[in-house]
């Protein structure tokens, strides 16, 4: 590795250790890196510079001695902008590099309805309201993490919640970015699910561990931001001779557990993917007021979904599995029906964050970006 490989490489290696163990001391930064103590103040030293982390001193009554600097993401530096395009909302949010939101928008518009180009369209007066809140606040932004309530592969994002195929999403709406008059900003496309699972693990869930959740669909995506695979989950096969979905399949867990198929089971209307709206499914409240038709809507959910859960065991044998999204807001006890229907050996976990996890997590990509390659922020 030549000097200036070594130098990114460092540079991203303390970087990541700051984010992931702060506060955190130089000393123990050496300790853990093996680099020097001399090497790990310059290389901090640059990162403060560039505000990326800060030096909050020493813990207060700490006894005098040599007191330890404790470093953290800088939370007065450079900030992410996260966007969210759902059937029925364009969200939007500020977060700082320390992953607390600083801004938040919500539009409601029928995107489902709109069309791919219209639908990023519509997104503008979102974006022009967060930067200039950024810009009010005097903070750069590192760039824009866009979540689509879909799954992306190959960079274009197909969601059948939003009736888009193969769209390229980045291009569209680095469109608009160009119409606000704002240049030379990378926009990051993902879906929902592995958004969400970003976020989850930012908030401190571990690396190894898989999420399981999603607004519009039904998706499983690891932790670990450094995989990018990202699954399906809701048009795996569960009942053989199932119903027909409009995916062309036939019996897909969508149909039993996904939103429009567990309302109609349940003889309830079906309020759209509006939990970040505030509106709550009406079969939660139904379950919650011991109705026995949503009781069995949540039941054959759960037993769907512990079956889908059998091929994800077998193929990647995870130990445990947070729920999160719109299943998990059927709570604890629909928690504990798909615990026992599966097999022991498996942990499922509920999720830290709420609806508005995606959001984060698109926001959090942009994060996780500088993380891995803080020199590309300085020098760019
Ligand atoms: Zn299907």
């Amino acid at each position: 590795m030549g000097a200036q490989a070594m130098r990114r490489h460092n540079v991203a290696l303390v970087m990541e250790l700051i984010a992931r163990d702060a506060p955190v001391s130089r000393v123990e930064l050496a300790q853990r890196t093996g680099l020097t103590k001399a090497t790990v103040s310059s290389l901090v030293a640059e990162l403060t510079a560039a505000e990326l982390v800060r030096d909050l001193g020493p813990e207060p009554g700490r006894v005098p001695g040599r007191p330890a600097g404790r470093l953290v993401l800088d939370p007065y530096g450079p900030v992410a902008l996260g966007l969210q395009f759902a059937s029925g909302h364009i969200a939007g949010m500020i977060l700082d590099l320390s992953g607390r939101p600083l801004a938040r928008q919500l539009r409601r518009f029928d995107v489902a309805g709109a069309g791919a180009a219209d639908g990023v369209r519509a997104a503008r007066p979102v974006l022009r309201r967060l930067f200039d809140e950024a810009t009010t606040a005097g903070r750069l932004v590192a760039g824009v993490g866009v979540a689509v309530g879909g799954l992306v592969s190959g960079g274009l994002v197909s969601a059948l919640p939003l009736g888009w195929r193969e769209v390229d999403v980045r291009a569209l709406v680095a469109g608009e970015l160009r119409a606000l008059d704002l240049h030379g900003l990378d926009v990051l496309v993902a879906g929902e699910v592995a958004c969400a699972a970003l976020a989850e693990y930012q908030a401190g869930a571990a690396r190894d561990w898989l999420y399981l959740g999603g607004e519009e669909v039904i998706g499983l995506a690891p932790l670990n931001p450094a995989a990018e695979l990202a699954g399906d989950l809701g048009h795996v096969p569960v009942r053989r001779r199932g119903e027909p979905c409009p995916c062309g399949g036939r019996g897909c867990l969508e149909l039993y557990a996904g939103r429009a198929g567990m309302a109609a089971s349940a003889g309830v209307p079906d309020a759209g993917a509006a939990r970040l709206l505030g509106v709550e499914e009406p079969l939660v409240a139904r379950v919650r007021a011991g109705d026995p038709a949503a009781e069995r809507a949540v039941d054959r959910a759960a037993e769907a979904l512990a079956d889908a859960l059998v091929g994800v065991r077998a193929l990647l044998a995870p130990e445990t599995i947070v729920l999160g999204g719109r299943l998990a807001a059927f709570g604890e006890p629909f928690r504990q029906r798909v615990v026992e229907h599966l097999a022991p050996g498996l942990t499922l976990r509920p999720a830290k964050l709420g609806a508005d996890a995606a959001l984060r997590g698109a926001a959090g990509s942009v994060i996780a970006r500088v993380v891995a390659d803080p020199l590309a922020w300085i020098e760019g």
